[in-house]
């Protein structure tokens, strides 16, 4: 069921969030915040898995993370584009669940769906906040819009200390066993072999984030629109 949020969580396949945003998703659920998650496919194109798997995976992982609720949109996977339908079906779901803050994929990544959905959550968010859209619920637009990095990271314009949530986000990760987990009955790829899997660039990445920002384990986000703050020393750390 989709309750009312305050975080909206969004990924393209049914681990991104995870790998993304599980850290910051964690501590917002931690500080007393309500978030939500929305996976736009339930990645039946994956190399390991089935759909089956994967959604109790994504769910057995929502549960660690602690978030209210986890939806599966069913869109596509790889074929996440921006027409008219999948727009609308993310708009219910801000409408419905009213977040202030949504989380996606930032907009550059090797894979073509993390782009398409950080496009699709800037259309539907904006078409969610128009009063003459053609929808049964009444507008709602979530204030700001923070994108998570995937499988391209480039200087993020603010890191979030995640160290004390970082055991819940790589349990949450390796929930995803058929993605991320070492075993016979799955094929190598480039997520779960070898000292470049994707939770060995993951970790580091974070690491590399949480070590220049003076944790020891950070999240980085990029966002559009720049950050009010009411109190400048909060950036001196005072
Ligand atoms: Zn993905």
């Amino acid at each position: 069921m989709i309750i009312k949020i305050d975080v909206l969580a969004v990924g393209a396949h049914p681990d991104d969030i995870e790998v993304g945003t599980g850290g910051l998703v964690a501590k917002f659920i931690n500080q007393g915040l309500k978030v939500g998650v929305v996976d736009l496919t339930a990645g039946e194109m994956s190399t390991n898995g089935t759909t089956e798997e994967r959604r109790l995976e994504a769910q057995r992982a929502a549960q660690i993370l602690g978030v209210a609720w986890r939806k599966c949109l069913g869109l596509p996977d790889r074929d996440v584009s921006l027409i008219k339908k999948n727009i609308q079906a993310l708009v219910e779901v801000i409408r419905e669940s009213r977040p202030q803050l949504i989380l996606c994929p930032y907009w550059e990544d090797r894979h073509p769906d993390h782009v398409n959905a950080a496009r699709l959550v800037k259309e539907a968010n904006f078409d969610a906040g128009l009063k003459r859209f053609s929808h049964h619920l009444s507008a709602h637009r979530a204030k700001y819009i923070w994108h998570y990095f995937l499988s391209r990271s480039v200087e993020p314009q603010f890191v979030v200390d995640v160290s004390e949530f970082y055991e819940k986000k790589r349990a949450a990760i390796m929930a995803h066993q058929t993605q991320f987990g070492e075993s016979l009955q799955q094929s190598e790829t480039f997520l779960n072999t070898g000292p470049g899997s994707m939770l060995a660039i993951v970790e580091s990445r974070d690491r590399f984030y949480g070590a220049i920002t003076g944790c020891t384990y950070g999240e980085g986000f990029i966002t559009t629109a720049p950050l009010a703050v009411k109190n400048p020393t909060y950036f001196m750390g005072v």
